[in-house]
């Protein structure tokens, strides 16, 4: 096995652990909820933005989604592993 050593991940990692709510982008901070859950943190900061006046491309840029489907997402990892590495929730 091969061990990948991604030290750009060493701030995602330690940050995330200090974080009440993982997943909200300080952008969309003002989402109120906690749904406990990095994806559906995310997913439901951004929906939540755009329903209180955030532009729809906006609040999607904030959480770097590529796409919203009825029951799935795409967004880009903020800390790949490699170029390119995207995530479907
Ligand atoms: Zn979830």
């Amino acid at each position: 096995m091969d061990r990948l050593w991604t030290p750009w991940r060493y701030q995602y990692i330690t940050k995330a652990a200090g974080s009440a709510r993982t997943g909200i982008p300080a952008a969309l901070d003002a989402y109120p909820h906690d749904n406990g859950c990095v994806f559906c943190n995310l997913i439901g900061a951004v929906r939540w933005a755009t329903q209180h006046g955030t532009p729809q491309a906006d609040a999607e840029r904030a959480g770097n989604i590529l796409f919203q489907g009825e029951h799935c997402y795409l967004c880009l990892n903020a800390f790949p592993y490699s170029s390119g590495h995207v995530l479907i929730s």
